[in-house]
């Protein structure tokens, strides 16, 4: 967990940092307000007076696709103002730190940060010289947290299996060492008491024991599926291995690749996640990732809906 407080005293929430540590009951208040939130999250104009007035910058130290833009729609569907920092052409390359940086957007006005870095605590530390009324987000850090990925994932989980989490048998499947989402899953299936956690990968792309603690841990990818819930397949992250951990992407596929033959493995009404950017032909076959069981595409549109609800819930305390 991290050094900084991210609940005030009456337990409301101050910053989003990690899932870790979060009761359950946070955790399904958050995903109640999403729940709320969804009809209206894609309609446009519904909540535009909702967190009007408030404002919202994206610092991304890191790439992103999906979560930049998710944020973005999300704060402006609540009807803030949306302050886009670009960090690339911006003065940290003239050696400004970032806590400098968020400091002087901070006295332009900005109530929310949403900050992406590729050091584990980085967004933690940053909170740490915020000033007492901003917020900030974590929207990933290293490999350690992805918090408002943890939460689509339970809203999406949620919807589909029902709030009782104790009869679920979930798996996550592939590159856990270098992965902040298998982290901030972790962190939320334990909280919310998920029955049965299962963890499949190679040995040399596992996380070690602290990590893993309470998960049944399998080498052999048609023994791990049989019969799960759902299945959280995770992107080979090349970026942060060192060379040769994985020797080729055809063994990796053949042997920890999610197929048709395979998925046949679950049970049948088995969802089929995965946060992307997605390898096809690699973690998971384009076939499958199509296919009736994937819920890919929803988990993205109940993001912009998780957005929503963390900046209101940080704008409400
Ligand atoms: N988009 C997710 C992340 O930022 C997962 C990934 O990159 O594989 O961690």
């Amino acid at each position: 967990m991290s050094h900084v407080p991210q609940q005030a005293p009456d337990g409301g929430l101050r910053h989003l940092l990690s899932l870790d540590g979060l009761p359950a009951s946070v955790l399904h208040d958050l995903l109640d307000r999403a729940q709320v939130l969804l009809p209206d999250a894609h309609a446009g104009t519904a909540l535009r007076g909702r967190r009007a007035g408030r404002t919202m910058c994206t610092l991304f130290f890191e790439t992103s696709t999906r979560t930049r833009s998710s944020f973005q729609l999300a704060a402006t569907r609540l009807g803030m103002d949306v302050l886009n920092f670009d960090v690339g052409s911006s003065s940290t390359r003239k050696g400004e730190s970032a806590l400098d940086t968020l400091r002087t957007l901070e006295a332009m006005g900005v109530d929310v940060f949403v900050v992406r870095h590729a050091d584990d605590g980085a967004v933690a530390q940053l909170a740490a010289g915020a000033a007492p009324g901003t917020h900030l987000i974590n929207a990933g850090d290293g490999r350690a947290s992805h918090p408002t990925q943890g939460l689509l994932d339970m809203l999406t989980l949620r919807q589909r299996k029902g709030r009782d989490f104790s009869r679920l048998t979930v798996l996550i499947a592939g590159d856990l060492k270098h992965s902040r989402v298998a982290r901030s899953d972790l962190h939320a299936l334990r909280a919310l008491g998920c029955g049965e956690i299962r963890v499949c990968g190679p040995a040399n792309l596992l996380p070690g024991e602290e990590v893993l603690r309470g998960c049944r841990v399998f080498g052999d990818f048609d023994q791990a599926i049989a019969g799960v819930d759902a299945a959280i397949m995770l992107r080979l992250q090349r970026e942060r291995m060192d060379e040769g951990l994985v020797p080729s992407m055809e063994g990796y596929y053949r042997d920890f690749g999610l197929s048709p033959e395979r998925l046949a493995l679950a049970a049948p009404d088995a969802l089929v996640m995965h946060p992307g950017p997605m390898n096809r032909g690699v973690e998971i076959d384009g076939a499958v990732a199509d296919g009736p069981q994937s819920v890919v595409l929803a988990q993205v549109a109940n993001g912009v809906a998780v957005r929503m609800a963390v900046m209101d819930a940080l704008l409400a305390g």
